[in-house]
Parts: structure tokens; C-alpha cells; sequence
């Protein structure tokens, strides 16, 4: 056996490997790949790569060496596409970067960071013929574990799908699935030009725009989601495909809110651009004692948001030795250089301990927050009254008063109205996935937004969470107030969002993934985040 010839990866990773045995390994088809190593995206086949892929035939059905499927496959991926291949065992591994720390503490086999569709492409047919499963990550901002990170599985990194391109008549923009926000938005800003996108700037496009979207310019345009104007999707037989209105337009609507993980890999996302000017916003701090009238004014604002497209809106209760103890927050941001727009009269009426607001751009208020410490979300939607936010806010200080002895906590929460001039735009070409109609609106979702610095107060923060929201949920239902609709991007793992889109999306969700899915690759192979 000619042992030089092995990938790098394959020796780097033996030790780990050894532990690691698995019998399917023999049973891999590597015939496959000798008779097509184009259709892996390896264009010349040479003497030198039958060689390698052979030997690694030949040491995957002796088994004696105690290969793993995941070994098989990083040591395929480093011939197929060498340079983008690294190794967590290797002593030059430098780990992509997570939001929170359950994210980061899950290790993977190899990680591919592609350079193009056809990369993604590779990674789906390797992981197809070795069986071993994989991830995607984006900008990696989902707070569970395995939702774009693997246990000893293969990485998917987008980040180097880092292009930004605007068309000639300034109405599209082409981003890579790689980018976070603020790359998107520095280079928007100079141009006068904007796309509806995400509020902080390490956040991914991807997992954004894949689950919803929210965003300051939703009350003119929609969710991120309804201003995709194409996708450039890999599909779970490896071939690329362009999902549009009028181009696969099942996908299209699939991907409006379905997430990427059960239908395809986004490579590039072309979305809808707008003349955009500097515009107002920014937060005001106020004391907790200023609840009730924070309440009034922001179920207010989700009922007039119709009336000013150029509004938006949302209000959060937080504890911080910094604060002082408990505290609130309101982020009004206004689409033109115009303070405190007639809109946020009643806003405007209470006292702020501080006001952040000022004239802006959408780089400026995009503040990176990298928060990097153990983190939960959860979301619920109610529909939208003043006297359920403010008991919510009750229940919320009573709840966390339990745990604020937790080291490092940061218990936040917050309100965000779904106005019915949001619920209008979302209706165009063809509509998303959210199964929402103005008959539900205007509605708020609540979200969680905890950290905490150590692992071993998972479960107290966990229970006090439930029970946060159990006692919300009950409390909505009496009131005849509760709605079935769970945002994704907001959502825990045990949390049923696409139930939440209704009977109907949920059956078309699922013909559409038989469709372009007959094998359940998604389904299978990469287990992370929500599955239909
Ligand atoms: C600090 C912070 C601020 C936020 N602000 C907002 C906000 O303003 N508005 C809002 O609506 N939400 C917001 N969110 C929620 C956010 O939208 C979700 O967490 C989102 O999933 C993050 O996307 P990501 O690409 O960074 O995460 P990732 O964890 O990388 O990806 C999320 C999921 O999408 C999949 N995915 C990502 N890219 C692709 C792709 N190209 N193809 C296929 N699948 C893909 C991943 O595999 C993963 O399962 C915020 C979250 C945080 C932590």
C-alpha cells in the first residue's frame, strides 16, 4: 500500500479515526467516482487520482485501519477540491467563528470552504456516496447546536461566497450565500442603494433571508424573503438551478420562509434594490417603570404602521448590572433623515434615560453585536394588545428574578409588530411560505434572546425559559389572543414552525420536497436546524 499517497487530511485525522469505526465504509461506491470524476467537479481525471481514490477503496473494505465514512469523505473532498479542505486535526485549523458557544463547541470531520456552487455541489455528491452527513453555515448566527455546525460530519462553509454585485440599472444586487450583512451593506450604502436585509451586521444572509427575514425596510418592501428576486439553489442531486417566479417557481415559493435546509444550498441570492438615503434610528433607554406606556405605544405603532411605510418599530425588557437591573428599550427607525416621525408621537411622549437616536446610515446602525456566550431563543406570536404586553412583561421579571444570581446572564426579550402593511407586501409574486393574511393581523411575536457564561446552568436557564413561556402562552390563550404562527429565525429546535404555517403550506412544503428531494438527502445527511 502506498501510504505517500494518501490526502493529508486522511493521516491527520487517524488517531480520531480508529475510535471512530464504521462497517458501511466498505460498502461505499467509489465506482462511481472513477467513472465520473467530472460529475464531482473534478475536470482532469489523471493516473495519479484513480491511484488515490483506489487506495482509499482498498483501505475503506479492509477496515482493519478503522476508517470512518467521514474520514473516506474529507480524504475524497482534499482530492477533489484541494486547497478549500481543512482539518480540525490539523495543528493549523483555525475554526470558523459562531454566535454562541454550543455552536462553536461542535467539531467537524473536515470543513470545506467552497469557492462555488460546483464546490457545494462536491460536498453533496461526496456526502451522498460516503453517507457522511453535513452541515451548512452561513453566518453561523443560529444559538442551538448542529444547526449550521456538525459533530465529526462535513463542514459546509459559504463564507468565501463573499461577492456583492449590483446590476447596471441599480435595481438588483447578486450576493453571495456567504456574506453577512454588513459586507452586503458597505457596499450599498456609498452606492445610495439598499435591500431589505437583516438590523446587525454579523448576521448571515443566508439563514436570514431563508427563514423570514426582518428588517428596518419591511413596512415598504416585506421580509427579506419576499424581495428574493432569484436563488442559485445546488440541489440534493447535485445539479444547480435557478428558482425564480417564473423558473422553477414551486422552489421559489419553497424557499420564502422553508429554510435552506430541506430543499437545497443557496450559492447566491439576486435581491431587489431601492434607492436608499441616510435615514433615522437608533435605541432610547428607558427605566422598567415606563413598561405600560412603552406597551401603549408600540401596540399603537402595529396598529397605524399601515399608515407610514417608512416606519419601523420594535420594543425590549432586558436585566444588566450595567442597567442598573431590569430596563427597557425601544428601536424606532424612521426610512428618511425625519427624527421622531408623527408615527412615534406616542413614543416620543416618554421620558428616555437615554436617546441613541440620531440620523444614520444602515451601516452605522447595523452595530456588530458578537456576542459569544451560551445563548436560547425562543419565539411565540400573539396578536397585538397593550394589556397582554404588559402582563408579559410581568411574568418576564417575575420569571428572571429567579435566575439573576446566573453568572454573566443577559436575559433579554423582546416585541415586533407583523403589521397588516408588512402581511400586504409579503403577498407578492406568489407569496411565501408563512401562511399569514391580513384576517390574522396586526400580530407581535415575542422573542428570547438569553445568554449566560456557563454550561452548567443550561437546565435552570432552560426551565425558567419553559416556564417563561408557558405561563405566556396560557396567559394569550385566556385572553383569546395566542396564534399559531412561530417565527424560524426566532425559534428553539423543539419548537413546531412549520406547523405554524398551516395545514395547507405545510402539505405543498412537503410535495415540493419530494420533488426536488425524492432521496430525503437533506433530510438524512444533514440533521441540523428545522426539518418538514
Ligand atoms: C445578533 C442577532 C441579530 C439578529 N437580527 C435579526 C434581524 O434583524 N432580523 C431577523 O429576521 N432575524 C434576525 N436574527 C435571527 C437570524 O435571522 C437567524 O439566527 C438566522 O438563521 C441567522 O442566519 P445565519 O446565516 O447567520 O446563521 P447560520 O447558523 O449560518 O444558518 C442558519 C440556518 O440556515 C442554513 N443556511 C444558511 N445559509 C444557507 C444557504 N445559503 N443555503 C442553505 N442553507 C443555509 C444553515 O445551514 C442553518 O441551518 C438575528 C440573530 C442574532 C443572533
Amino acid at each position: 500500500m502506498r501510504f505517500h499517497l494518501l490526502p493529508a487530511v486522511v493521516w491527520l485525522a487517524l488517531p480520531h479515526a480508529i475510535l471512530a469505526q464504521d462497517p458501511v465504509v466498505g460498502a461505499i461506491p467509489f465506482d462511481q467516482l472513477l467513472s465520473d470524476p467530472a460529475g464531482f467537479g473534478f475536470a482532469n481525471r489523471t493516473p495519479s487520482f484513480d491511484a488515490q481514490v483506489q487506495e482509499l477503496e482498498q483501505m475503506a473494505k479492509a477496515g482493519n485501519l478503522g476508517l470512518d465514512k467521514c474520514q473516506i469523505a474529507c480524504a475524497l473532498l482534499e482530492l477533489l477540491v484541494p486547497p478549500n479542505v481543512s482539518s480540525p486535526a490539523s495543528p493549523d485549523y483555525k475554526p470558523v467563528k459562531y454566535w454562541s458557544v454550543q455552536q462553536s463547541e461542535v467539531i467537524p470531520a473536515c470543513r470545506i470552504d467552497v469557492a462555488s456552487a460546483r464546490d457545494i455541489s462536491t460536498a453533496i455528491k461526496v456526502s451522498k456516496l460516503t453517507q457522511c452527513p453535513f452541515a451548512v453555515k452561513g453566518g453561523g448566527h443560529v444559538a442551538f447546536a448542529g444547526a449550521s455546525s456538525i459533530q465529526n460530519g462535513i463542514l459546509i462553509n459559504l463564507a468565501n461566497l463573499n461577492t456583492v454585485s449590483v446590476n447596471e440599472d441599480r435595481t438588483i444586487t447578486s450576493v453571495g450565500s456567504g456574506n453577512t450583512w454588513i459586507n452586503v451593506y458597505k457596499i450599498l450604502d456609498p452606492l445610495g442603494l439598499s435591500v431589505v436585509g437583516g438590523r446587525e451586521a454579523s448576521v448571515g444572509v443566508g439563514g436570514l433571508t431563508l427563514g423570514g427575514g426582518i428588517s428596518y425596510f419591511s413596512g415598504r418592501y416585506g421580509w427579506a424573503c419576499d424581495n428574493v428576486l432569484n436563488y442559485e439553489v445546488v440541489l440534493a442531486d447535485g445539479s444547480i438551478v435557478i428558482a425564480s417566479p417564473t423558473s422553477e417557481p414551486n422552489l421559489y415559493w419553497a424557499l420564502r420562509g422553508g429554510s435552506g435546509t430541506n430543499f437545497g444550498i443557496i450559492s447566491r441570492f439576486d435581491l431587489a434594490t431601492f434607492e436608499q438615503g441616510p435615514l433615522w434610528g437608533g435605541s432610547k433607554y428607558y427605566s422598567i417603570i415606563s413598561n405600560a406606556s412603552l406597551a401603549e405605544a408600540f401596540s399603537k405603532f402595529a396598529v397605524d404602521a399601515p399608515t407610514d411605510d417608512f416606519a419601523h418599530l420594535y420594543i425590549a425588557f432586558g436585566y444588566a448590572d450595567s442597567f442598573g437591573g431590569f430596563a427597557a428599550v425601544s428601536g424606532p427607525t424612521y426610512g428618511k433623515p425625519v427624527a421622531d416621525a408623527p408615527i412615534f408621537d406616542e413614543l416620543s411622549k416618554i421620558p428616555a434615560l437615554i436617546d441613541a437616536t440620531g440620523l444614520n446610515n444602515i451601516t452605522a446602525l447595523a452595530i456588530a453585536l458578537d456576542q459569544t456566550a451560551y445563548v436560547r431563543f425562543r419565539t411565540v406570536t400573539f396578536k397585538n394588545d397593550a394589556n397582554l404586553i404588559k402582563q408579559l412583561v410581568q411574568i418576564y421579571v417575575e420569571e428572571t428574578s429567579t435566575v439573576l444570581d446566573i453568572p454573566g446572564i443577559l436575559p433579554f426579550f423582546s416585541f415586533q409588530p407583523i403589521s397588516l402593511n408588512i402581511i400586504d407586501k409579503m403577498k407578492k409574486n406568489g407569496g411565501n411560505v408563512l401562511g399569514l393574511s391580513e384576517a390574522d393581523g396586526p400580530l407581535v411575536i415575542m422573542n428570547v434572546n438569553w445568554g449566560w457564561s456557563d454550561a452548567a446552568d443550561d437546565a435552570r436557564i432552560s426551565d425558567t425559559v419553559l416556564r417563561f413561556f408557558s405561563r405566556s402562552i396560557a396567559l394569550a390563550k385566556s385572553m383569546s389572543l395566542d396564534h399559531r404562527f412561530i417565527y424560524m429565525n426566532y425559534a428553539g429546535l423543539d419548537q413546531g414552525v412549520f406547523a405554524g404555517y398551516g395545514e395547507h403550506n405545510l402539505g405543498r412544503l412537503k410535495d415540493i420536497q419530494k420533488r426536488y428531494d425524492p432521496h430525503g438527502v437533506f433530510t438524512k445527511l444533514q440533521p441540523g436546524y428545522f426539518k418538514l
